[in-house]
């Protein structure tokens, strides 16, 4: 349930109405609008809510929120959010396109994708440093090395990185290295982290597991949003259907649903919803059609010498060349790149 506060609410009037819903044993969570304060109210039974809070002073109305997720959804939040990530504006006007390799492997591999990313117009730099790999005998990411590698990028180029977190215990110092903390398709129901990221407030991508619904990835991003985290931005990423060309499914139809049910910013993940490198470029100018806030594209100076994902890793050439078509798709949609 939200409750909206008329335009003319006190801060005393608001303060009041957070004091009487949580001695009812509620949980509050205002978010202080430019023109009025809504709070949302969490907890079972908000029968007492109603019967007292109508009519109390600076309330304008009690809304219902039907959607199981509260307050990712659009009902608590009319508005499209904006997530600033170190200077960078995710969810706005501008396209954001985020790429690197699919692994950190060495301070020369990041650093020399870093400043061909900024040169083809990228805004943020990916590189896992501690990999989620199917088999542990798979290279597992170089870890402290990596974000270390991954820091000294951004320093050069000035762009934030991503990279993606698998163990809560790591989280101070992703907090301290990265600029956005990557939640992986295999973590996206790890409750414990989402709760430690929501606590931490550091920004987030989160992305959709591949037999997840919509609707589970929205609950995903409510652990995270209920700790007070509003700075999440989801990631479709491709779901496991009976299909095997392709690596996964590319569900562009949840990017269009995702916008409809959420505030929130939407991404697609063209490399791991389709696993093969020339699919990529059209995949992705797909998505920006479809309404994505942005994307995030494994590229490699060498794909062939990848040690990770290399099938599905564009070369320096073909993602500059397709950051220009990128362009051309993010005008005719009425969008910036
Ligand atoms: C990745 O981005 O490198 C990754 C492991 O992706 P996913 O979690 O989508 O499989
Ligand atoms: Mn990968």
């Amino acid at each position: 349930m939200i409750v909206v506060m008329s335009q003319e609410a006190t801060r005393e009037q608001i303060e009041a109405v957070l004091r009487k819903i949580e001695e009812f044993g509620l949980q509050t969570h205002p978010i202080y609008g430019v023109q009025k304060t809504v709070i949302g109210v969490i907890g079972d039974d908000k029968t007492k809510v109603v019967e007292t809070m109508a009519g109390y002073p600076g309330v304008e109305q009690i809304i219902p929120i039907l959607k199981p997720y509260k307050f990712a959804s659009r009902e608590t939040h009319p508005q499209d959010t904006v997530i600033d990530v170190s200077g960078v504006e995710i969810g706005g006007d501008k396209i954001v396109v985020m790429a690197g390799p699919c692994a950190v492997e060495s301070r020369e591999q990041i650093l020399n994708t870093a400043r061909l990313v900024k040169l083809a117009g990228g805004s943020i730099l990916r590189g896992g440093a501690y990999k989620p790999r199917t088999s542990p005998y798979s290279f597992q990411g170089l870890g402290e090395e990596g974000l270390k590698y991954l820091a000294e990028a951004r320093e050069e180029t000035g762009l934030p990185v991503i990279t993606e977190l698998t163990d809560p215990r790591n989280l101070d110092l992703f907090c301290e290295y990265t600029d956005i903390i990557q939640v992986g398709a295999r973590n996206m129901q790890n409750f414990v982290l989402l709760t430690e990221i929501g606590r931490s407030g550091h920004p987030a991508l989160l992305k959709r597991g591949p037999s997840s619904k919509i609707e589970d990835l929205l609950l995903a991003a409510e652990y995270i949003i209920k700790e007070g985290n509003r700075n999440i931005i989801l990631c479709e990423r491709g779901i496991s259907t009976f299909e095997t060309y392709t690596r996964n499914t590319l569900d562009l139809s949840a990017v269009a649903a995702l916008k409809q049910l959420s505030h929130l910013p939407v991404i697609v993940d063209p490399s791991h919803s389709v696993g093969i490198a020339n699919l990529i470029p059209a995949m992705s100018m797909a998505s920006i059609a479809a309404g994505a806030d942005g994307l995030l594209v494994e590229i490699h100076p060498n794909p062939n010498a990848a040690l990770c994902d290399g099938p599905q890793s564009l070369d320096f050439e073909t993602f500059s060349n397709l950051m220009k078509k990128i362009r051309k798709i993010a005008a005719a949609v009425g969008r910036d790149l």
